[in-house]
């Protein structure tokens, strides 16, 4: 039999930010989501895609010691609460932390592996450089981490990969290198038996916007990469996958939440 998959998406860490810091050049601010992905997949059990803001940065106290000084306000992050946390939205819809058999990265930013550590007998999908890159991070991109995220997590099963896959082997979840926005970003692209191809693109591009005009961002890793990376989304767009974007709140408000789900 086939297997079936279904799936809602939480937001898991707002921001309010000037605009800039998601796309060059603009003016203004913006608030913005950061979209965890939850996918019940009938053999394979419960599969996160990213898993948002660690709890911590809810206490501003805690947060000047977990992220760093400022940093809570300077990402306007002071709405997060305890509840907006993965572990605390999993229950809520009637989930156990421990049911989550797989948790997939698209990359390894703060408000991405924020989770992490609420999943320590999961397996962490993630590209091979990425782990990599997020322990010792190029000075440039490296206010986009907290080792505080993975400190702990060392000793956790990690599948990291070197490039494409499908990971089941059952055509249902594939995972797709995106790198720009950081050197082993990747995408998530489901094949849902109802709803069709759906793309959960992470940061590989942050606003639909940016995506249309080219523009990147300013701390990405690599331009050049980020860019062909746009070309690989919107080929993705063309081939019939429906794309969504982390951080795009439109995107956000297309998708299934508060006990909807797509099949
Ligand atoms: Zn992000």
């Amino acid at each position: 039999m086939a297997p079936k998959l279904r799936l809602t998406t939480v937001n898991a860490g707002t921001f309010t930010m000037p605009k800039e810091g998601l796309m060059y050049g603009a003016s203004g601010t913006v608030t913005v989501p950061s979209t965890v992905v939850v996918v019940e997949h009938s053999t394979h059990g419960l599969v996160l895609f990213d898993t948002g803001v660690n709890h911590h940065v809810a206490d501003p106290e805690a947060a000047e010691t977990y992220w760093g000084p400022g940093l809570r306000a300077k990402y306007g992050a002071e709405g997060f609460t305890r509840d907006d946390a993965v572990d605390a939205q999993l229950r809520r819809l009637g989930h156990r932390p421990a049911d989550v058999t797989h948790v997939l990265y698209s990359h390894l930013h703060l408000d991405h592996a924020g989770g992490m550590s609420y999943f320590p007998h999961a397996v962490h999908v993630v590209q091979h450089d990425e782990l990599r890159h997020a322990w010792w991070p190029d000075r440039w991109t490296a206010r986009g981490y907290t080792v505080n995220d993975y400190l702990h997590c060392r000793g956790y099963d990690y599948l990291e990969l070197r490039g494409d896959v499908d990971l089941f082997l059952d055509g249902t979840v594939r995972l797709v290198r995106t790198a720009g926005h950081t050197p082993g970003h990747q995408a998530m692209i489901l094949d849902l038996a109802n709803q069709g191809r759906v793309g959960f693109m992470g940061d590989a591009a942050h606003l639909k916007e940016a995506l249309d005009q080219d523009v990147p961002q300013l701390s990405d890793w690599n331009v050049e990469q980020k860019l062909l990376t746009y070309q690989h989304v919107r080929a993705l767009a063309r081939a019939g996958v429906r794309v969504f974007l982390s951080h795009d709140p439109a995107d956000y408000a297309a998708l299934p939440h508060d006990g909807d789900t797509w099949d």
